[in-house]
């Protein structure tokens, strides 16, 4: 098969377009033929090296994929062959405790597709069989591919974690980038207010398009400032949060007594002190998440299907060319997934 192989860290040029051996079904895998497979910010971090987990080399990337079941191993009950699918991202070991007690995204022995294994960059991907979620009819393999993902960490985060309730004000970071943009709309659907915050004023009209109530440009207006005028100096109930660092902290002041952050993600500064004092006399609570269940993946892709979700696209490139597709990643300068695809 084709793939994007990674045979040492670096920079754009270390993604070989090559070819390598297919992967093998025994026992209880599945091959998948990839027909699309979505780029992730932590793709950057594990190209370069310092995603702070370790790949055994040649590695191939890729956290969320969809395609079709061209192999089963002999012991496979769930999938046959032509069945369209999404692999999830954890591959979870399904008998550790939390396997056990349905919280598998937090499986002890989890291997992460596409970190810790072999993911979508590439023509065909194995995985176990119960690592598979059907794909309805009506959700292409782009979107899929596209927004599985982004829409089951948001819904993981802000309804499961967080549990947003109708009537509250919730504040979405980076709302234009893959989670963000995912979790407007599941924010919107749980009948929440939704501010957004962006880094640039292009991206303003397309979250306001997604469903936001109103959008912060944070280069301009501090997100506190934000929050205040546009809530009467009450604050947000719920804040989801990918970036970390002084955005963090001001997500953090901008919360209302009883408020609850979500954390997904701290690319913009992973160290981050916290005024304990306002914490607890504002009984603040924080909370780390960003890895769905299956059942979530599922329930996302139901309403995808029910034109409820709708994908949130930048474009797409072929596989050969993930060199392009990562370097429109690192420009900043898109909105939505980003989305390879291998040769029909
Ligand atoms: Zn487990």
């Amino acid at each position: 098969m084709k793939a994007i192989v990674l045979r040492e860290h670096g920079g754009l040029e270390q993604l070989r377009y090559e070819t390598v051996a297919d992967p093998v079904v025994t026992g209880n895998t599945v091959v998948v033929q990839i027909r699309a497979s979505g780029l992730n910010h932590c793709d950057i971090d594990v190209r370069n090296g310092t995603f702070g987990v370790e790949q055994k080399l040649p590695h191939v990337m890729g956290v969320d994929a969809a395609g079709e079941v061209v192999a089963i191993g002999h012991n496979v009950s769930l999938w046959k062959v032509g069945d369209r699918v999404a692999p999830h991202f954890v591959v979870s070991c399904g008998h550790c405790a939390h396997c056990r007690s349905g919280r598998e995204n937090i499986c002890e022995n989890a291997d992460i597709l596409g970190v810790t294994v072999w993911g979508g960059y590439a023509e065909k991907l194995m995985v176990p069989e119960s690592n598979l979620i059907a794909l309805p009819d009506s959700v292409s393999f782009i979107d899929a591919a596209a927004s599985m993902v982004p829409f089951a960490t948001a819904w993981e985060a802000l309804i499961t974690t967080a549990r947003l309730q109708a009537g509250e004000t919730v504040l979405i970071n980076a709302a234009g980038g893959g989670v963000g943009s995912h979790a407007v709309q599941i924010a919107r659907l749980a009948g929440a207010r939704v501010i957004a915050s962006v880094g640039a004023d292009d991206k303003i009209d397309k979250v306001m398009a997604l469903g936001a109530d109103a959008v912060i440009n944070y280069r301009k207006e501090t997100l506190v400032d934000g929050v205040q005028r546009l809530t009467s100096g009450r604050g947000v109930d719920v804040v989801l949060d990918g970036v970390g660092g002084d955005i963090l902290k001001q997500s953090l002041k901008a919360l209302a007594d009883g408020g609850r952050l979500a954390s997904i993600g701290a690319q913009g500064g992973e160290i981050v002190d916290i005024d304990m004092i306002e914490f607890f006399r504002k009984h603040i609570t924080l909370l780390g998440c960003g890895r769905s269940t299956r059942e979530i993946a599922a329930t996302v892709l139901g309403l995808m299907a029910a034109g409820r979700l709708k994908a949130v696209l930048q474009g797409t490139f072929p596989l050969a060319k993930a060199a392009d597709a990562q370097a429109l990643m690192e420009s900043r300068n898109f909105f939505g997934r980003i989305v390879l695809q291998p040769e029909a």
